[in-house]
């Protein structure tokens, strides 16, 4: 199990490389964003990603954005900031690292969080329970779904990466486009009416997770 850690404080870097190696895990430490990009050219790539955010030639979460748009799109990635702040983290999310972490933060939980995101990762292909997609059309636990043109698009959304937590900005951009002037309130409106119509169709379950001030996710 081959990680890649990108930090450029050696102090930190020595500590989460010891606190992974004695936990079994293989670790490749990197202090550049160059020297990173160029690890990622090459194969086999590694199994996950530790992002320092404030490096020495340019921001982690530049790096973070193209590996979303790249072959190494499902690449897990943590990201570690110095800044604790909420932005961060929202920002982090949205540009598609898939954990955070505040410095300081404990060497055990680090390695918990690494532990954590590989199990998901490798859990079966990301399917919610319950749904099947042809098409446009959506079923959930065998009910054909009565869906608007944007709850459909909000759901197929959810289901590409059904764990990851979607926040509003995202969800606005890919299903009402740039040319929305529409805020927030939009994407609540129309989750609202998504997850009751999800009920109708499967009362028990609720698989729309909402995670305060963050976004929105489906249940494993
Ligand atoms: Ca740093």
């Amino acid at each position: 199990m081959s990680l890649l850690l990108l930090e450029d404080d050696p102090a930190i870097a020595d500590t989460v490389v010891f606190a992974l190696q004695r936990e079994g895990f293989t670790v490749e430490h990197r202090a550049w964003l160059a020297e990173a990009r160029e690890r990622l050219r090459e194969t086999p790539a590694p199994e996950l990603l530790i992002l320092d955010i404030g490096l020495p030639d340019g921001h982690g979460l530049d790096l973070c954005r193209e590996l979303r748009a790249g072959p190494l799109k499902a690449l897990p990635v943590i990201v570690l900031s110095a800044r604790s702040e909420e932005m961060d983290r929202v920002l982090g999310l949205e540009l598609g690292a898939d954990d955070y972490l505040a410095k300081p933060f404990s060497p055990r939980e680090l390695v918990a969080r690494v532990r954590a995101l590989l199990r998901r990762a490798q859990a079966a292909p990301a399917v919610a329970a319950g749904f099947v997609v042809d098409g446009a059309r959506v079923r959930l636990d065998g009910v054909l779904l009565n869906l608007t043109k944007l709850e459909l698009g909000l759901l197929l959304k959810l289901l590409q990466a059904p764990q990851r937590i979607h926040s509003r900005e995202v969800l606005l951009d890919a299903v009402w486009g740039t040319s929305a002037d529409s805020g927030d309130r939009t994407v609540d409106t129309h989750i609202k009416t998504l997850r009751a119509k999800l009920r109708e169709a499967a009362p028990t379950r609720d698989p729309i997770k909402t995670h305060r001030g963050m976004g929105y996710s489906l249940e494993p």
